[in-house]
């Protein structure tokens, strides 16, 4: 007997791209036909960036549902008033709450469809299947495998893995507890302060949260010289224009969507400063005035290396790397060696060249079957669906729901900002083949999660 599970609808991945969508799906009476599948082990929001004191990004009412249904139980003020702070959250006089914070709300959303989620298993695979009535071979469904074989099918797929970490390639190779991208930054920091404390940490990168985890490494180890090495003159602030934070508002998904690859990458390089490189005017002030402060107490420990990269030479026995910070302007390069190396260098897009992917590697065994450019990289239909080679195309779609800043605009991925809004365009298009789900599904009977 066939022993694989089947559902309407299934999520890889349960951060807050499908928890959104879970409670979308909940309000459009389609959750009972649809389960996801975590990893980890239980809901988390960036685990290993929840600093002490650092705050988010996305205004707090750009939650998880409100521009989706303001009325909706799952929003944040929902959230402060049920854990009765809402009072003392407004007398704050936050802009932007505590990560830990919001992590808090991102995991009190995600507990209300516990019995929707697997968590601890991870997805290592997903293949077409094909309808058995069909002349031609139309994907029909999806099966999802995880990583002990377990075999799972479904109508439509959502893939909210969150992107890619971008490690640089040079890099690669050194990943280990003492060389570390952000994502890991909190275990790995832990798991340092419990041995012999260091001396010396490079933090590698231009974003916010280089920034933050320089000041953060500078309070947390008192001893310690903290090298942050980037490539541009000095760290930079966010355009935050509320013109140019239009770049989030829906309307310009269409615009976007509908620009020319020579438009696309133009506008990307305009908006670039909204989320990348860049950092939050607080953040930097903060990092300037410590600096500053030891400068005046004759103890200074932060040292910057602008207009720099680093090039790893050595790794010793005890996990320290030696390592070359060279100036992009001159021969300069002075050796060091690092007890610790952070890499803040952010996330892969979709596309080509540096820090780019052509598709997640969830994806490979579909790619085949999709529409792909010139360079390779997967195509993306205007409902987030993945676009099918003619004759593959049914009613059945496989969604990203996250990862397609390429051709979908900034507030994609990497934001909050329209991810409610995201939800609601993905129920809509799976509506928009209701009628014909079950042919498409060849008759299999579809069990409720
Ligand atoms: C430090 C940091 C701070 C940020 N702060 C903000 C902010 O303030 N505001 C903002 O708008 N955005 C912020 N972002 C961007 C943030 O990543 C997104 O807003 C949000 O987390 C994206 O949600 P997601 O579900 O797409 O991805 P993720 O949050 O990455 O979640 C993806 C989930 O999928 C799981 N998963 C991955 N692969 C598999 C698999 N194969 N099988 C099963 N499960 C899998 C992962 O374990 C994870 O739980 C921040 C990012 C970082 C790194």
């Amino acid at each position: 007997m066939d022993k694989t599970r089947k559902f309407k609808i299934l999520g890889v991945g349960f951060g807050p791209a499908n928890i959104a969508l879970a409670a979308a799906l909940e309000e459009s009476g389609l959750l009972k036909d649809a389960h996801f599948f975590e990893r980890a082990k239980e809901t988390t929001w960036q685990p290993g960036m929840l600093i002490n004191n650092s705050d988010i990004q996305n205004h707090p009412l750009r939650d998880l549902v409100t521009p989706r249904n303001p009325k909706s139980h799952y929003s944040f003020t929902n959230f402060l008033h049920v854990k009765g702070r809402l009072f003392e959250y407004l007398n704050t006089g936050l802009s932007y709450p505590y990560r830990i914070e919001y992590e808090q709300y991102v995991c009190w959303v995600a507990s209300h469809f516990k019995d929707h989620v697997s968590y601890g298993i991870n997805i290592s695979k997903i293949e077409p299947l094909f309808s058995e009535s069909s002349k031609h071979d139309v994907i029909s469904g999806y099966r999802v495998i995880d990583q002990d074989g377990n075999a799972y099918e479904c109508e439509h797929l959502v893939v909210a893995p969150g992107r890619t970490r971008y490690v640089p390639v040079e890099f690669e190779p050194l990943l280990s507890d003492r060389v570390v991208h952000l994502c890991d930054y909190l275990p790995a920091v832990t798991e340092l302060a419990s041995g012999k404390l260091p001396e010396r940490i490079c933090v590698i990168g231009g974003s916010q949260s280089a920034v933050e985890l320089t000041a953060d490494l500078a309070d947390r180890f008192p001893l310690a010289k903290i090298h942050a090495v980037h490539r541009a003159y000095g760290f930079r602030q966010k355009d935050v224009s509320p013109f140019t934070n239009e770049v989030y508002f829906p309307e310009f998904v269409d615009e976007f969507y509908q620009a020319s690859d020579e438009t696309r990458s133009s506008i990307r390089g305009d908006l670039h400063l909204t989320n990348y490189s860049s950092s939050d005017l607080d953040v930097l002030d903060a990092l300037y005035r410590k600096i500053y402060v030891q400068k005046i107490q004759g103890k200074q420990r932060i040292f910057l290396h602008r207009r720099s990269f680093a090039r790893p030479l050595i790794t010793f026995d005890d996990g320290r790397t030696h390592m070359a910070v060279c100036s992009r302007d001159r021969a300069d390069e002075v050796e060091m060696t690092f007890d610790l190396v952070v890499l803040a260098t952010g996330f892969k897009d979709l596309g080509v060249g540096e820090g780019r992917e052509k598709y997640p590697a969830v994806l490979s065994d579909l790619v085949r079957y999709s529409e792909l450019d010139r360079s390779g990289v997967i195509q993306v239909n205007r409902d987030y669906s993945v676009s099918l080679q003619t004759g593959y195309g049914g009613q059945a779609k496989c969604f990203l729901n996250g990862l397609c800043e390429s051709t979908h605009g900034m507030g994609d991925a990497g934001s909050f900002s329209l991810l409610s809004l995201r939800s609601s365009e993905i129920i809509e298009s799976i509506r928009s083949t209701e009628n014909d789900v079950s042919a498409s599904m060849n008759g299999v009977k579809v069990d409720a999660a």
